[in-house]
């Protein structure tokens, strides 16, 4: 039963994903014909509407995948292609939130760890469109990186009040703290040219995350990751040394494999080192 409500909870903020990648680009940099920045399409309020015809979308049009399945891809107004990745983003979604509940290190006994999970779920959203803002633009808009900052308080704020331990507050800061001041040290370093303003950004949200024990984890799983991509770019002959590659998307995909497993293999590690 929570696996079902967490599923259709991970469509439908899936389908928020979708609106809010698309909603913050147009205000950013114009829509498909028009090349400048626009503000009349709000994030939060304003009604949902087709990309190439404008037509306002009935409930019928905007359950996730299933009206993607049955309309066959296409606007049902002006019969223009969806494209794919909206119902692939949704499910994604879904299936990230439920695999949170199924890996979920933390004890689920009292309201206010549910509250925490919940506010974790809901950190999915801002991390998946910086994921997909990344991967399609080479850069991760400055406001979706704060709300993900506002949800991360939460998360963490609900976690101490629910442990009754300051410690998980003082440990976010020092994460925070660390990979910002780390990534900062690089970004000064290099002169922007390893690491991006906004993976900078990131770094401090992640850090604060996770803690300073996770955000070591992190920071190397997401070089495991990059390191893995690129070999397998250099194996199937795909990859050139003036590549760029987007370092959000892994450093994300690590705060939530992180966050879900790190205990685990900080316990591994500690036991292994006779800590
Ligand atoms: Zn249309």
């Amino acid at each position: 039963m929570i696996y079902v409500l967490l599923g259709v909870l991970g469509l439908a903020l899936g389908s928020f994903v979708n609106a809010l990648v698309w909603r913050v680009r147009i205000q950013d940099k114009g829509g498909l014909k028009k090349k400048k920045p626009s503000k009349d399409l709000s994030i939060l309020r304003g009604r949902s509407m087709c990309v190439y015809c404008k037509h306002s979308l009935r409930w019928i049009d905007l359950i996730p995948v299933i009206s993607w399945v049955s309309l066959k891809g296409r606007c049902r107004y002006c019969k223009k292609a969806i494209s794919w990745q909206y119902p692939v983003v949704e499910c994604i979604l879904a299936i990230l939130a439920v695999g949170s509940y199924f890996f979920w290190p933390y004890e689920l006994s009292s309201w206010a760890s549910w509250l925490v999970l919940i506010a974790w779920v809901i950190s999915l959203v801002p991390m998946l469109a910086l994921v997909i803002y990344d991967i399609k633009w080479m850069e991760m808009p400055t406001r979706i990186i704060y709300s993900l900052n506002g949800t991360a308080m939460v998360f963490i704020g609900l976690m101490a009040y629910d442990l009754k331990s300051w410690d998980i507050v003082i440990s976010s800061i020092a994460g925070s703290i660390l990979l910002g001041g780390l990534f900062w040290m690089i970004y000064q370093i290099s002169g922007g040219r390893w690491i991006g303003g906004a993976d900078v950004r990131y770094g401090f949200t992640m850090g604060a995350l996770l803690g300073w024990q996770g955000a070591i984890l992190g920071l190397a799983l997401a070089s495991y990751l990059g390191t893995a991509l690129i070999i397998v770019l250099i194996a199937i002959g795909k990859y050139h040394k003036k590549m760029r590659i987007p370092f959000g998307p892994f450093l994300i995909s690590a705060t939530y494999i992180a966050a879900l497993f790190g205990q685990q293999v900080i316990n591994w590690y500690k036991s292994l080192a006779g800590l």
